[in-house]
């Protein structure tokens, strides 16, 4: 969302923090049955929409259930509205669901014929399986104690918990508002998920101070060329040495195929996802302080690219699985650092970026030399491969940056071809 705000152009960044609370065994009870109790409020809220309907109303809703969420839930005042609040939104994301997804359907002259779903092709009542509780902040959680401790009112009493979550105090030094949270458990363990918003200047074409081309990969994880000529690799090395211990490992315990094994195997990807997850932090960062404001960091679009995946063998699989998820999480980092930082992320067109020479333009799959990594143009140009992308990537960024909105390389067939 855009919005003008004393001249600037400013938007809101929004993200979840998911906080980890340490909780007593007595503490433990009251959340269960606090949680326990709104989920079954919000079937309730859900049953009377379902058979009332669908009137999504929030004041109607209010005047008729809400004594009965008191009274037969126990729920206090603001989780008795937080109830109703939060039902009306699982049915307005379901209704917006249903009807992007038509009924589709041929006719006898075997044409296609569409019919709008709406709330009405439920056949029941939309279900809340799991506990949970909506918690707005200042009345049903707060932190005290200079953030050090959250407080939570339950049905019964207000408890204080200590929480986890390192970088958490960030969160509150007034640039961020926090909005409200839910309490949830996952595996026995109890989390406080808290959606933040902060207002950010954004990025303006017209102020442009540097656009950066970045080619992702694997031989180097990115190679960025920016606006001045110059070109910069981070090695993939380090990462293939390790990832290759990590792939060994994981071969072995696949071979074993037992309980034990498998359990180790998950907990394993677990740490191997965290890793990928630090280098991409590590990256997006470096980019970002380092360009500072008004950057535009151009990447491919890679969603439609594959490669012949059919082909690959199990460990192939999982790294070309490994490596789009990895890529995708960075371009993930970069675009919520650059936000936050007056900057923006442009996703381009693939297509060429690796085979057009930069100086004079020519498409010419044979210019590549993957063995020597040379890239040579019959115009006389010659250039370590590994920049091209980069560079050709940096060009479609400065052309967007004059106006055009969809830039990309077109083969230009002459005569002579
Ligand atoms: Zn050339």
């Amino acid at each position: 969302m855009h919005f003008r705000k004393a001249g600037e152009i400013v938007s809101n960044l929004t993200k979840t923090i998911k906080l980890r609370i340490h909780v007593t065994p007595e503490q433990e009870t009251l959340f269960r049955q606090m949680t326990e109790q709104y989920r079954q409020a919000c079937n309730f809220v859900s049953k009377y929409i379902f058979d009332n309907q669908f009137d999504l109303a929030y004041a109607n809703l209010n005047r008729i259930l809400y004594s009965d969420l008191r009274g037969q839930f126990s729920l206090k005042s603001q989780l008795a509205q937080s109830s109703i609040k939060t039902t009306i939104a699982r049915y307005k994301t379901v209704k917006q669901q249903l009807f992007q997804n038509p009924y589709k359907y041929k006719d006898e002259d075997g044409k296609w014929k569409y019919i709008t779903k709406t709330l009405e092709w439920l056949w029941k009542p939309i279900l809340f399986s799991r506990p949970q509780a909506d918690l707005v902040r200042n009345r049903d959680y707060s932190f005290i104690d200079n953030g050090q401790i959250l407080s939570i009112n339950t049905l019964n009493r207000r408890i204080k918990c200590t929480f986890e979550g390192k970088h958490f105090a960030e969160y509150l030094n007034g640039f961020w508002s926090l909005g409200t949270a839910k309490l949830v458990e996952l595996k026995g363990l109890w989390y406080l998920h808290i959606p933040v918003t902060k207002t950010v200047e954004d990025f303006q074409k017209e102020n442009v101070r540097h656009v950066i081309g970045l080619d992702r990969g694997l031989r180097f994880l990115t190679v960025s060329y920016d606006e001045q000529g110059k070109t910069e690799f981070v090695s993939g090395k380090k990462i293939a040495t390790k990832r290759h211990k990590f792939q060994e490992v994981r071969k072995q315990l696949q071979s074993k195929g037992t309980k034990s094994a498998k359990r180790r195997l998950k907990a394993f990807s677990g740490r191997e996802n965290r890793w990928m997850s630090d280098v991409n932090h590590q990256i997006s960062k470096t980019l970002v302080e380092k360009y500072g404001k008004d950057t535009l960091f151009v990447l491919e679009d890679l969603t439609g690219v594959s490669f012949e995946e059919s082909n690959l063998s199990r460990t192939a699989k999982q790294n070309y699985d490994l490596r789009s998820w990895s890529f995708y999480q960075l371009e993930q980092f970069l675009t919520y650092k650059a936000h936050e930082n007056r900057s923006e992320v442009l996703k381009v067109s693939a297509k060429y970026t690796s085979q057009r020479c930069p100086k004079c333009g020519t498409i010419h799959k044979e210019n590549r030399d993957h063995h020597k990594h040379l890239y040579s143009c019959q115009c006389g140009y010659k250039s370590n491969d590994d920049r091209i992308g980069a560079m050709n990537i940096q060009l479609l960024g400065t052309m967007w940056i004059s106006g055009d909105n969809h830039p990309r390389y077109e083969r230009i067939t002459t005569a002579s071809e």
